[in-house]
């Protein structure tokens, strides 16, 4: 038995046959799979420290660019582009070349509402209204008048909520549907008719790191990028740029090419083992071995109440007062598992805990152990 006056809850050791195969449950930077960076090691010198304006970095960008396209089911006419910055760039990048003068925002958590912040600050943007709800649930996006782009989130990596992706009822039809796509893209399946533009960084569902920006965009976003082409914009904003670099399998500036050589790595694999439907029925395992545990555990309780929208990708989870999720995390973290925090700014007494596609089911079920045994020790 732990017992708090002698022991610290740093030396509390996790039986052996409890811990996970691999200990990263992180929503981002998130698991990349271990063949992946042992097939980019494997490039030794014909990869890493080559010239990005030469057919080796310019051919692994085209298989990211058709990877995704496959992988999203993309229908004729979209392109994939992408950019410097990651999705926080991008919504930078979409208010200089996708948002005409008026967006309209679903805002439930950190991310969507960075988003609306940002074109609330931004001086060519007339208006961006917003439709709220409660972190722990999704508002219902209905059409409003003189918008004309509409902004959601697939899923909330900030508190584990997913909502689906479609064109609001009403909506003009000119408008455009941007959607962030971070923590759901690969992990969670989604209708290209929905979207304009479904954009991502590629260091969460995606398994790969950060720096980059994706976006499969339509043709109707296409054409709305020419149509603020006069426009000021700076140059690494610029989606006119972007665009006519990206179709050359190209970026304005220079990539990070791990990180494109990781996303491919990952988008391959998910289209060798089955594509989108096997990648979110693996992350609906997962995370429903969480789900599970938490509603049977007399300490927790999965913090999103509507069972529809709770995340395949991103599991929040809260705790009983008796017991100190922080703690539980140390805990997990002195036995190498790690991340499971939950956001820091939604303050609560949470764990997180990622199940995108790398993440294995048996290590989901594993990490279940893994609580029940910390718990256990904790709970006073
Ligand atoms: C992490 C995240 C972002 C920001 O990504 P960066 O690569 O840090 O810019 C934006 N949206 C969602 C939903 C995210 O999870």
């Amino acid at each position: 038995m732990f017992r708090a006056m002698t022991d610290t809850i740093a030396d509390i050791r996790i039986p052996l046959d409890h811990l996970p195969a691999d200990g990263r449950f992180g929503s981002g930077p998130s698991k990349v799979r271990v063949e992946a960076v042992r097939a980019l090691a494997e490039t030794g010198t014909t990869y890493m420290g080559t010239s990005h304006r030469q057919a080796t970095v310019k051919d692994m960008v085209a298989r990211a660019r058709s990877g995704l396209s496959q992988l999203l089911g993309l229908p004729d006419g979209y392109e994939v582009l992408l950019g410097n910055g990651g999705a926080t760039a991008f919504w930078d990048v979409a208010g200089f070349r996708l948002v005409r003068e008026h967006s309209h925002h679903a805002v439930f958590g950190e991310f969507s509402s960075k988003f609306a912040q940002a074109m609330e600050d931004a001086p060519q943007i007339r208006q961006a209204s917003t439709v709220d709800a409660e972190p722990g649930s999704h508002p219902r996006m209905t059409a409003v008048d003189g918008a004309d782009v509409y902004a959601l989130t697939q899923n909330e990596t900030s508190t584990g909520v997913c909502m689906p992706v479609a064109r609001p009822a009403g909506a003009d039809p000119d408008a455009l549907v941007l959607v962030d796509a971070t923590s759901a893209a690969g992990g969670m399946t989604v209708d290209p008719v929905e979207f304009d533009a479904y954009y991502l960084s590629p260091q969460k569902a995606l398994a790969s790191d950060g720096g980059l920006w994706l976006a499969a965009c339509s043709p109707r976003a296409l054409a709305r990028i020419d149509e603020l082409a006069a426009r000021w914009a700076p140059a690494s904003l610029d989606l006119l740029i972007a665009r006519d670099n990206s179709v050359k399998n190209q970026t304005y500036n220079t990539p990070a090419l791990a990180t494109i050589f990781l996303l491919v790595q990952q988008v391959e694999w998910l289209l060798d083992q089955g594509g989108l439907a096997w990648a979110e029925s693996r992350c609906r395992e997962s995370s429903g071995a969480l789900y599970t545990w938490a509603d049977a555990h007399e300490l927790a309780s999965p913090f999103v109440a509507d069972p529809a929208m709770r995340s395949p990708t991103v599991v929040t989870i809260d705790l009983d007062a008796s017991v100190d999720a922080t703690q539980v995390s140390a805990v997990l973290r002195a036995n190498g598992v790690v991340d499971t925090d939950s956001y820091r700014k939604l303050g609560r007494n949470q764990i997180r805990i990622a199940t995108f596609p790398a993440v294995t089911p048996d290590d989901a079920r594993q990490l279940t152990a893994c609580l029940d045994y910390v718990m256990g020790l904790l709970a006073g």
